[in-house]
């Protein structure tokens, strides 16, 4: 008895009185001592650990949505310029995202400075242009536009990749060094009408929008939908069926073309930064000078639409990727139960979800713009990737919305945005469907389109 009470008077001495009676106040003190009693030294070790990881000040890990470092596999010089693009989109982009795709408007006062960038029809060679710029540089800039705001990305992809690369493929030398230059530049703008309010998927077996030859002329009639950048752009491109071989061949047809109307679609809950025009063609006029010289049929849209499908599976990657990022920085400061929700088992396993998935995207795509650096690059290769991608990017976003709780739905907490543009790209150049009927046409051999 006397040492348990010469114990007690040492422990006491130690204990700071005012604070043990503060705790007294506020806690069913014998139950508390109880419990902390009934508790093995591990567990006690643990409980002062978490008590303390929430006060302490460590520093947390910086945020990084490219885990395997695939960033690494570019050279310095392109790194260079994919930090570039990196710094424009921070300073000119992040801040009024969310306003010009809330108002559903473009931010024309952009182009100067994504000019000044210098990456449109960064791959190609001659007409200028570098030639020795790699697909997976531009891959990476199509990743990191898309991280910050995919309506930018995808003005940027219509112009550099469907219209440029049109012209690219398709066009005469003269219309090559007339038009490239100058888009290169944003000098001039150039939009893509391939889809028909009534032919979507099923471009490849019947365009409706026709294409008649009088002489030095060509007259297109018919309808285009989804047109991007078509309310604005100098040009679009207009794939029409000629009425004479039944082919299809495109066209460069200026804006002001009498019988062009191109009217902005309203109510789209995507990408609304970026304007989708319906266009009318009645009785057009285009001279045979605009008429693409080498777009003989649909295999040579097809041409386009492999190089540009990459870009998209690069897309989804940036989207997915602004997902993540920011969910990694909400959890590691939102709180709940007196802890950030970031410190809670089930949040950290949809991040490792997430990250994986989103690992997986970018090492696939890296190896995609390998192959097509090697000039390998085949239709079913970047179907899959635009599939997996874009189907990828759709989980990651809706977790990423999921991790957000309510704030998940607010523009201004970033993630939504993502959610909503996410399903455009799971949609645009090839649906699922038909970019896994690719696939699947190439490992079985039957073509199951139809
Ligand atoms: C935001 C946005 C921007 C766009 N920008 C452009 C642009 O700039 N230029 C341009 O030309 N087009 C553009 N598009 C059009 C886009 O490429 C088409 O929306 C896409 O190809 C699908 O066509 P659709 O919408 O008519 O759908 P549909 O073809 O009507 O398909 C509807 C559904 O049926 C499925 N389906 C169709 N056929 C099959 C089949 N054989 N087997 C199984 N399932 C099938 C589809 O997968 C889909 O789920 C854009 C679209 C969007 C949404």
């Amino acid at each position: 008895m006397t040492n348990s009470l010469t114990e007690l008077k040492d422990m006491l001495e130690r204990v700071d009185l005012g604070r043990f009676i503060a705790l007294a106040r506020r806690l069913d003190l014998p139950k508390l001592l109880k419990t902390l009693a009934s508790l093995d030294a591990d567990d006690v070790t643990r409980l002062l650990a978490a008590a303390h990881a929430k006060h302490s000040h460590r520093p947390l890990p910086a945020t990084n949505g490219d885990f395997y470092d695939v960033a690494s596999l570019l050279a310095p010089e392109e790194r260079a310029i994919r930090e570039r693009v990196r710094e424009f989109m921070a300073r000119e982009v992040a801040p009024i995202a969310n306003d010009f795709w809330l108002r559903g408007e473009f931010p024309h006062h952009l182009i100067p400075g994504l000019a000044e960038l210098d990456i449109a029809g960064l791959t190609f060679k001659g007409y200028g242009f570098p030639g020795s710029r790699t697909c997976l540089l531009e891959g990476m800039i199509a990743e990191e536009i898309a991280r910050v705001d995919v309506s930018t990305s995808t003005f940027f992809g219509v112009q550099s990749g469907l219209a440029m690369g049109s012209i690219y493929l398709c066009g005469s030398e003269e219309q090559k060094n007339t038009y490239l230059p100058k888009m290169r530049r944003f000098e001039l703008l150039g939009a893509f009408g391939l889809t028909e309010p009534n032919v979507g998927s099923g471009v490849a077996g019947g365009l409706e929008t026709t294409c008649r030859r009088d002489g030095g002329t060509w007259i297109l009639n018919g309808q285009k939908k989804w047109i991007g950048n078509a309310t604005f752009s100098d040009f679009t491109i207009i794939w029409a069926r000629d009425l004479g071989d039944q082919k299809v061949k495109g066209f460069i047809v200026d804006r002001a073309t009498p019988g062009f109307v191109a009217k902005k679609i309203e109510d789209k809950m995507a990408l609304r930064t970026v304007q989708n025009a319906e266009i009318t063609l009645t009785d057009c006029r285009v001279p045979q000078s605009k008429r693409l010289a080498n777009a003989n049929s649909f295999k040579d849209t097809a041409n386009v639409l492999r190089m540009t499908r990459a870009g998209v599976a690069w897309q989804a990657v940036g989207c997915a990727r602004g997902a993540y990022e920011h969910t990694v920085k909400y959890v590691q400061t939102r709180e709940q139960f007196g802890r950030p929700i970031g410190a809670f088992q089930l949040v950290q396993d949809l991040l490792a979800h997430m990250l994986s998935q989103l690992t997986a995207m970018q090492t696939m795509v890296a190896r995609l713009s390998q192959l097509q650096d090697a000039g390998r690059l085949t239709d079913e290769h970047a179907s899959l990737a635009k599939v997996f991608c874009t189907s990828g990017c759709r989980e990651v976003v809706s977790q990423a919305r999921e991790l957000h709780g309510g704030n998940g739905i607010l523009l201004s907490q970033h993630v939504a945005r993502f959610v909503a543009d996410s399903e455009a790209l799971y949609s645009y150049e090839g649906t699922k469907q038909v970019n896994a009927l690719i696939v699947g046409r190439a490992v079985t051999g039957f073509s199951a389109f139809v």
